[in-house]
């Protein structure tokens, strides 16, 4: 089995939160990666790991993060033999969900046009340069690069998806020491109240929290007074007071809980003290935009809408569309 060097991996991190008075914080996250890495390691560990050492050397490296793939360059080029090192090293990381990435021309494909979503939220945004931001359920951390991109201080990205990880360090790995980090940790498992955030996202999470309104509350302790939330996730039409809550599943997802109307969410931000809450941006989710490729080759939303009218969910219920709100904590 091999040994993933957590210590040395997170060690920037954690000294930035001892620095930051997050020391509580700090203590928890050690145990909780001693837990995940080394009491309770994961099934495909070892292969991501043969994966992420295999990734070729590089130096001279460009990026650019500001573009709809986080793209990195190496201005003298690869040779065959590298090209090929990197490509099967990827491959390893399938299946590749959240992008896309441009690693030195090879181009990753993935699931989700996560660029869309970002042309959607950030015009909205406050200006991100300078900030220390959370990114709840952030995935591969593809929106933690745009992030950074604009000029965020800080990212702290949080998934519970190991190979998420795992992808992220691939991009991470011909960055050096940016600070941006993935916790592969829960909402749940944060502190409470830390209370230090400029701005907290939380993209494609909220109808997988039994516990909505909890999950409103937890994103406002995150936050600093004053700070922003950016909160994205599946709406349905209907009057305010109205949700829908799925008989079991949604689209084919396993644990999707309420559907707001976006009336019905703005009135939980209202309820749970957030301030100015207000809906930026709404969109139906197309097959342009989650859909299966060369990096992802499972099923993906094509197949989970009803063949004979794609408006609406395999199970028969309004196929997805998605609403971003922008609140303040007072
Ligand atoms: N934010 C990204 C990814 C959304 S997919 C985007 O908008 O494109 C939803 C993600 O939330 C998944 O990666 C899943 O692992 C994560 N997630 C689910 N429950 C979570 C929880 N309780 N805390 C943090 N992340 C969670």
């Amino acid at each position: 089995m091999a040994n993933f060097d957590w210590t040395s991996r997170f060690s920037p991190l954690l000294r930035y939160l001892e620095d930051t008075d997050q020391d509580r914080w700090a203590r928890r996250l050690e145990q909780q990666l001693a837990q995940r890495f080394d009491h309770q390691p994961h099934g495909d560990l070892d292969r991501w790991l043969s994966a992420l050492d295999s990734l070729p050397e590089l130096t001279d490296i460009d990026a650019s993060l500001d573009q709809s793939a986080v793209t990195l360059r190496s201005p003298g080029g690869l040779t065959p033999e590298q090209h090929n090192s990197l490509e099967k090293a990827l491959r390893g990381l399938m299946p590749w969900r959240k992008g896309p990435f441009d690693f030195f021309g090879t181009y990753i494909d993935t699931e989700w046009r996560s660029d869309w979503k970002w042309d959607r939220v950030s015009p909205y945004l406050s200006d991100l340069a300078g900030r220390r931001i959370l990114d709840v359920g952030c995935g591969s951390g593809y929106h933690c690069w745009r992030m950074l991109g604009e000029g965020a201080a800080r990212v702290i990205g949080i998934d519970p998806g190991l190979l998420f990880l795992f992808q992220f360090l691939s991009v991470r790995h011909y960055l050096g020491n940016v600070p941006v980090d993935l916790l592969p940790v829960r909402m749940e498992d944060l502190p409470d109240d830390l209370e230090c955030f400029d701005t907290t996202f939380s993209m494609g999470v909220l109808y997988h929290r039994r516990s909505p309104l909890d999950h409103l509350l937890e994103l406002k302790g995150t936050l600093r007074r004053g700070g922003e939330l950016v909160l994205e996730t599946l709406v349905v039409e209907g009057p305010e007071g109205y949700s829908l809550m799925p008989e079991d599943r949604y689209g084919q997802m396993r644990n999707v809980w309420f559907l707001p109307s976006c009336d019905t969410l703005l009135r939980w931000l209202d309820r749970t003290g957030f301030r100015h809450a207000r809906v930026v941006d709404v969109t139906d989710t197309t097959t342009a935009e989650q859909r299966s490729t060369d990096w992802m080759r499972f099923n993906s939303l094509q197949d989970f809408l009803d063949p004979d009218d794609p408006g609406k969910t395999i199970e028969g219920y309004p196929g997805p569309r998605r609403a971003t709100v922008i609140a303040e904590k007072p």
